[in-house]
């Protein structure tokens, strides 16, 4: 597995997002302005007005791509929200004492039983949900299925997502994957900021446990069963499933880095970017193309009107 430093992906992520909205904020400024100036002006005196004198309406992409941003945003918290929301409650009523060989378990993960949902349905899943106070969710058919050393690799993989708060982390992240659904960097980001909270996960239970077999055991009896449904596609929440990514990660060693699908996803990135500048430099170019006309004007008067009240002193030789 190669390393790199834990959560980059995320941070880079939320430091991309937020610099790019803030630069769309400042630049929009002013556009907005005259926007809410047409809008009075058109309350006040009718369509007429909007319709002879059109308000900038191309300057408007960037203030229009920041609030379609930050709508979206808004839209896919709440979607997700709501989904875990539901998913919580249906589930959370079922929950019943945890088997003795489970609490058995929790001391060395420094986990209490309530930290615990057991759910006693023979469905086999076990997951990390909850944003602000996350618990691990187990299922008596994972238990069941499992030997107590493949048990206490998956606690120690869940232990991990709730330390982090990763169900918070993966909301974030696939809000901003939606938000800028236009741009593919971000899209990368927040894939790649996913799968490594999964292998850091692993990463951890593989320390904890002092070997990677008890995971991948437990992981091979999951895909042996066909246990790797996926509860909810909306909730954010992490379930312990097997994806083809994380079993590279586990088992086989890091592939070489597809250099052609990089350049052609830097280069619609750039294309992107670049055609929002554009389009930035533009707007300012044509709100400040006003002022040295008015300036120019001004000083044209100035000088006609100094240089026939004042007189200019002759050199005499
Ligand atoms: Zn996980």
């Amino acid at each position: 597995m190669t390393k790199r430093p834990a959560l980059a992906y995320f941070w880079l992520l939320m430091g991309i997002s937020i610099g790019l909205v803030s630069l769309g904020a400042i630049f929009s400024q002013a556009t907005l302005q005259i926007w809410l100036n047409a809008l009075w002006q058109t309350c006040q005196n009718g369509w007429s007005n909007l319709m002879s004198n059109p308000p900038l309406a191309w300057q408007m992409v960037v203030p229009i791509t920041l609030v379609i941003i930050l709508a979206r945003t808004v839209w896919s918290l709440s979607r997700q929200f709501r989904a875990t929301r539901r998913l919580a409650d249906l589930f959370f009523p079922l929950r019943s004492t945890p088997p003795t060989r489970v609490q058995a378990l929790l001391p060395a993960h420094r986990l209490t039983a309530n930290d615990i949902v057991f759910l006693d349905v023979k469905n086999v899943h076990a997951f990390c949900l909850g944003f602000w106070r996350p618990r691990i969710w187990l299922t008596a058919g994972l238990v069941h299925m499992l030997t107590d050393e493949e048990l206490a690799a998956v606690l120690a993989h869940e232990v991990r997502h709730i330390r982090r708060r990763d169900p918070l982390r993966l909301l974030i992240g696939r809000a901003l994957k939606f938000a800028f659904f236009f741009l593919p960097l971000i899209k990368s980001l927040a894939e790649a900021s996913e799968l490594q909270q999964e292998i850091e996960a692993d990463r951890y239970a593989i320390a904890h446990m002092g070997s990677d077999l008890p995971l991948l055991c437990a992981l091979q009896k999951l895909l042996k069963n066909g246990h790797t449904l996926v509860i909810s596609e909306t909730a954010a929440y992490t379930p312990f499933n097997l994806t083809e990514a994380r079993l590279k990660q586990l088992v086989y060693p890091p592939a070489p880095p597809d250099w052609s699908r990089m350049f052609l996803s830097g280069a619609i990135n750039i294309a992107i970017l670049a055609a929002l500048s554009s389009t930035l430099y533009v707007t300012s170019c044509m709100q400040s193309a006003a002022q040295p006309l008015e300036v120019g004007a001004c000083i044209a008067d100035s000088l006609q009107s100094t240089s026939s009240s004042l007189s200019i002193p002759h050199y005499d030789w």
